[in-house]
């Protein structure tokens, strides 16, 4: 069974008497929209996706919640940013950062544009929304409310969970200064609740602080004053806002990643509130474990090319949505786009197809034909059984300028492509073609070689071979020019001359390639004109 199916089979334990009551399941994820999308949160979101498409295919009502977080304070300088132009910015709310490209009503929202473009070719049942509006419409109130009250309580949680130590005026909440505008440098330091409280200050108002060296990455005004810490005017920190995010949306289902879910990390103190200042239970967590590219953690300021987006353009939607579903959540994903990992995901999907359709080699592997049913991106239709060409073959045609990769599909499969068999070849020519251009090792590539091969004059042709590979220039005079045909007839020569194999490939493929390795040889041969092959191999037994 499938790690997704073991956790929908514990979702649907867990919450028997919601989806009893005919209530929809709540899953919620987030990103904060401070930089570009990480690929590491496109694991996130392929976990929460996946478990989505599962409940709903079982017919059990959910919806995935996805949060663009325009609200936590800009703390970062991202490097693409022009630093005299935003330095005065940071501190503020992300939301009234203004965009640094057009189209986009704000800083935060280039990004969310960004991953909402991305996440779109997943095609999972995802429904996004932004974190500001929930706070401006007073959805947060209560829950502010209830941090404000319980400031003690939440303070003690902070140092019996995580050790952190606040000081004894320390509230949790912070509010924009009605001076700067900024939020990452304010700190509340009184709260009355109400008139009767015997709090200092007018009642339902906090009294904060804009300190000008609070944090290192941003100053304050040094305004001091009194506001309603309710209606979008302020934001709990993540600690407290993740618990009450839970209580707010309603979540059931909310996994992490390793960063928030180490011990005595945010998720053990978000649990703690959740239960003991807002009084629900902590969701159904599925921690999960970093998505590293080319072996190193990636971190979203450094590095362009460990973009979502970047990766987004380097494989099929469903090939990386395989790429994200395939391991177990609390194992890394390893990617290396510029060793074999990609020609390799290839062929593990098309493997996947082979256990999905029952034409695998050996017995069945229910779990392998799970995973190709639920990497599909066309949710909720069947995928069809159809012949899938071979990555490392599409990327050899795609070189052959000679070539049609329609007609030598027809041929290797043997009989006409049907209208999605060239779909998918075709979408996979495109990604091959990109992987060329930029990561495809050497290896990989190849050129057709025209002439007489100076290689030969290093390492000159034995008797052996001159002979065998005369014997072959004769036998493929009369052989049916098809791949089958050549391959044996190659066979024949090779077991009538006795001759190792390699000594035989090596020179042919030098011949047309000039490498020492190539596609499966009598394909590749009859790919060619019959006397174009017999002419470039008669090029090099003639005497110089
Ligand atoms: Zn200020």
């Amino acid at each position: 069974m499938t790690w997704i199916d073991r956790a929908v089979g514990d979702i649907e334990q867990r919450f028997a008497k919601e989806m009893k009551e005919g209530k929809p399941l709540i899953i919620r994820d987030e990103k904060t929209l401070s930089g570009r999308v990480h690929v590491g949160s496109l694991r996130g979101i392929a976990i929460h996706g996946i478990i989505a498409q599962a409940l709903s295919e079982k017919g059990i009502k959910n919806k995935f919640l996805f949060e663009l977080n325009d609200f936590d304070p800009m703390d970062e300088m991202p490097p693409f940013l022009d630093k005299n132009v935003y330095k005065k910015h940071m501190g503020e709310p992300l939301f009234t950062v203004p965009a640094h490209e057009d189209g986009a009503e704000n800083f935060p929202m280039v990004f969310g544009k960004e991953l909402q473009e991305v996440v779109k070719k997943f095609n999972f049942p995802i429904e996004f929304y932004a974190l500001r509006p929930v706070y401006e419409a007073g959805r947060f109130n209560d829950a502010i409310r209830a941090a404000l009250d319980h400031h003690d309580e939440i303070r003690a949680i902070y140092r019996e969970v995580s050790g952190s130590k606040k000081p004894d005026d320390w509230y949790p909440l912070q509010v924009i200064c009605e001076q700067c505008g900024k939020i990452g440098t304010t700190q509340v330091n009184g709260w009355n609740p109400s008139a009767s409280s015997g709090q200092a200050g007018p009642p339902g108002m906090v009294s904060y602080v804009c300190k000008k060296d609070l944090v290192k990455w941003a100053e304050g005004c040094g305004k001091s004053g009194t506001v309603s810490p309710f209606d979008g005017r302020a934001k709990l920190p993540w600690k407290v806002e993740w618990p009450a995010k839970w209580k707010v949306m309603g979540v059931h289902i909310e996994g992490a990643g390793k960063d928030h879910s180490a011990a005595g990390g945010s998720r053990d103190i978000g649990k703690r509130i959740v239960e003991e200042v807002f009084n629900d239970p902590n969701p159904y967590d599925i921690p999960y474990e970093f998505f590293n590219i080319g072996g190193k953690k990636m971190s979203a300021s450094k590095g362009l090319g460990a973009t979502a987006k970047a990766i987004s353009d380097l494989l099929p939607p469903k090939l990386l949505k395989l790429l994200m579903i395939r391991k177990l959540p609390n194992q890394p994903i390893d990617f290396d786009p510029e060793g074999n990992t990609i020609p390799l995901l290839f062929d593990e999907y098309d493997r996947l197809a082979d256990y999905h359709f029952n034409r695998q080699k050996g017995g069945p592997n229910p779990e392998f034909a799970r995973l190709y049913h639920l990497a599909q991106t066309d949710f909720p239709k069947k995928p069809k059984d159809i012949w899938h060409m071979r990555f490392s073959l599409v990327a050899f045609l795609v070189q052959m300028p000679h070539l049609s990769i329609e007609e030598e599909g027809a041929k290797l499969k043997g009989s006409a492509l049907t209208k999605e068999e060239l779909a998918d070849v075709k979408e996979r020519a495109v990604y091959v073609k990109i992987w060329l251009e930029t990561y495809a090792p050497e290896k990989y590539k190849f050129e057709i070689f025209r002439g007489k091969n100076p290689y030969f004059a290093e390492k000159p042709l034995s008797d052996l071979q001159k002979k065998t590979l005369a014997a072959l220039a004769v036998a493929l005079e009369k052989v049916k020019w098809d791949g089958p045909k050549i391959h044996e007839a190659i066979h024949v020569v090779k077991e009538e001359q006795q001759i190792p194999p390699r000594d035989l490939f090596v020179p042919l493929y030098r011949m047309f390639l000039d490498r020492d390795e190539g596609p499966q040889v009598g394909w590749f041969l009859s790919t060619f004109k019959r006397e174009e092959v017999i002419d470039q191999i008669q090029k090099h037994l003639s005497q110089p």
